[in-house]
């Protein structure tokens, strides 16, 4: 297995993380470097790693790094998360890292600006994570992972208000996911 985890006790954070790798198999061929750190602005994050493999596509490393506790360290801590959650939300780290897989190191130099810099541009990449998680049959844990969020944690309404600023809503993960059983049916019926 390709996968290191660094500085992450908790025998829960890993499973769930390696749950939702199974589902990737793409990416399995690459280096994966799972690291939790404090983190002030974010809960988890996805990035390749810069070093001489970042220019080469197929070799290149990627690092998911995940905070202690979600913002505040007074609220959730991550190692408490309910399963389907935390699987949900690496779900979608891996579905960024999906996203970064046929970018050139340009490519993904220009990704990383846009991020930063253009609102829009990180609302349609934080879909397109969303997507490949769904893609890969995350859809239930992705929606888990949301509805926790933003309905059972008591977390800041400023928090809340970003995630769902950037985020795409439970009830959009649940109409993109009908939309494509009914094409699945469509195409099922026209072979
Ligand atoms: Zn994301």
């Amino acid at each position: 297995m390709n996968v290191e985890f660094q500085n992450i006790s908790s025998q829960h954070i890993r499973n769930c993380f390696l749950k939702a790798y199974e589902g990737f198999p793409e990416l399995h061929r690459h280096r994966l470097i799972v690291q939790q750190q404090p983190m002030r602005t974010t809960t988890m994050q996805a990035q390749p790693v810069v070093n001489l493999a970042f220019f080469r596509q197929r070799k290149r490393h990627y690092i998911i790094r995940l905070s202690d506790n979600i913002h505040l360290r007074e609220q959730v801590r991550v190692h408490e998360l309910p399963e389907e959650v935390l699987i949900g939300w690496f779900a979608h780290e891996l579905g960024h890292v999906i996203d970064y897989l046929p970018r050139t190191a340009l490519g993904l130099l220009k990704f990383g600006i846009g991020y930063l810099m253009h609102p829009n541009f990180r609302i349609g990449a934080e879909r397109k994570a969303d997507i490949y998680a769904i893609a890969h049959g995350f859809a239930d844990f992705v929606i888990a992972t949301k509805k926790y969020i933003l309905e059972k944690s008591n977390l800041p309404n400023r928090y809340k208000s970003r995630i769902e600023r950037y985020y795409m809503s439970a009830d959009e993960v649940v109409l993109l996911v009908q939309k494509q059983e009914k094409e699945q049916l469509r195409m099922d019926t026209l072979i």
